[in-house]
């Protein structure tokens, strides 16, 4: 049996080593940003600094890019796209029906990616930029100029919290939780979507606080999902299933299913700060997916496009005081149109569980009716 003291001797050298190996460690891993999360937000914000000739680092939990979504991107931010980012169909049309199945068309320009090739292609751009991605190594613990992650450490002057919608940054930074839509998709094929077109079902039956969605990938397929914001009698799944095999457009959803994923996103609005010192939140771990279309792609890589300018030019001058304009720069863009949309969502709440409601206050809530921007 070991003395209390060898015991104590012990545990002392491993603390004392184990502190001198991760100051070796930390020393060895040295960076200016480091970026948590390969989403479109923290992609955009990593290759912006390593292009300036920033060392950038991007943590990234999942071994590949595996963001779950419908992929619609809208053509309405001037970012480079990259030339493999995995366009499937053009989008010029959204229809969105209501209750009864009546409809409304509106254009749109956007098209349907194959999301984990759109954000393989994102951190594909960063990396030839000259960032280093370490790929399964979420992050575990925000410690004084650094970061941790399983069997690793690395400092940084500056972290960005790119993790999405239940971001492990914000929790570290005390943060209160987001309030979140519940989404189950299926990828189908043999069957025959609409033509450039993107079809929005609201029903209270099959999606209550949401809608169901059919995003065309091609002649004959289509990814075809929901989202719920109220817990009803069934799981985001099943609520898909029931729509899929039971609702008055089921005879046209009888193709192959061909994938199934799950995820979530933020529906509470922008967070109420979003740069804590030395580090910023990017994307939907900042709440900027819009509450009640769910769209977040493109504000995640606007922001990540604010983001990188802003640190670009705190890093040059060497002062931090001046991450506070990513803040300022952000409101301007999105805080208007994000907390219209958390109006809306708190209207929508209230009808959402009746079907007549929802009939007859639609174009005050979707944003595609002249009514909602009254
Ligand atoms: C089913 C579904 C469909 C959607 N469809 C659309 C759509 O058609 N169009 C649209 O614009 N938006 C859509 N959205 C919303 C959109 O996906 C998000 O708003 C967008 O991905 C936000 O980008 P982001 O970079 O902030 O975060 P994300 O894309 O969520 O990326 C976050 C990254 O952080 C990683 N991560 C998480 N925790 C850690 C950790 N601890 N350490 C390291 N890495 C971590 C994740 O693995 C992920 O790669 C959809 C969302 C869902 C759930």
């Amino acid at each position: 049996m070991l003395s209390l003291t060898t015991y104590l001797l012990l545990q002392v050298t491993r603390y004392l080593f184990f502190d001198l190996a991760r100051i070796v460690y930390i020393r060895t891993m040295d960076y200016d940003l480091i970026v948590i999360g390969a989403g479109p937000g923290g992609a955009i914000t990593a290759s912006a600094a390593a292009q300036a000739g920033y060392r950038v680092l991007i943590l990234e939990r999942d071994a590949v890019c595996k963001s779950p979504c419908a992929g619609y991107v809208g053509l309405s931010i001037n970012i480079e796209m990259p030339d493999d980012c995995g366009i499937k169909s053009k989008i010029s049309k959204m229809r969105t029906y209501f209750p009864d199945l009546s409809y409304h068309d509106f254009p749109l320009n956007g098209f349907v990616v194959d999301r984990p090739q759109f954000d393989q292609s994102l951190v594909k751009k960063a990396e030839s930029a000259g960032v280093h991605i370490k790929w399964k190594s979420p992050l575990i613990d925000l410690v004084p100029g650094g970061v941790r992650f399983p069997g690793g450490a690395a400092s940084g002057k500056i972290i960005v919290g790119s993790d999405g919608v239940f971001s492990k940054t914000s929790s570290l930074l005390g943060i209160k939780k987001q309030r979140a839509a519940f989404c189950a998709q299926y990828h189908m094929n043999g069957m025959e979507p609409l033509h450039n077109t993107s079809e929005i079902f609201f029903d209270a039956d099959y999606a209550p606080g949401g809608y169901v969605w059919i995003y065309p990938t091609g002649p004959d397929s289509a990814n075809v999902g929901l989202g719920i914001t109220i817990s009803g009698s069934k799981s985001p799944h099943e609520y898909l299933d029931a729509f899929i095999e039971e609702s008055d457009i089921s005879g046209r959803l009888d193709g192959e299913i061909s994938k199934y994923i799950a995820g979530a996103l933020p529906i509470s609005g922008l967070r109420e700060k979003l740069v804590y010192d030395n580090i910023l939140l990017v994307g939907d771990s900042a709440g900027m997916a819009d509450p009640v279309t769910g769209a977040g792609i493109n504000s995640a890589m606007l922001a990540g496009e604010v983001a990188g300018n802003v640190i670009i030019r705190a890093l040059k001058h060497d002062d931090m005081m001046l991450l506070g304009q990513y803040e300022t720069r952000v409101r301007r863009l999105l805080a208007r149109p994000l907390a219209r949309s958390l109006e809306k969502r708190n209207k929508l709440d209230e009808y959402c569980t009746q079907n007549e409601l929802l009939q007859q206050h639609l174009p005050e809530l979707w944003v595609t009716f002249g009514q909602y921007w009254e």
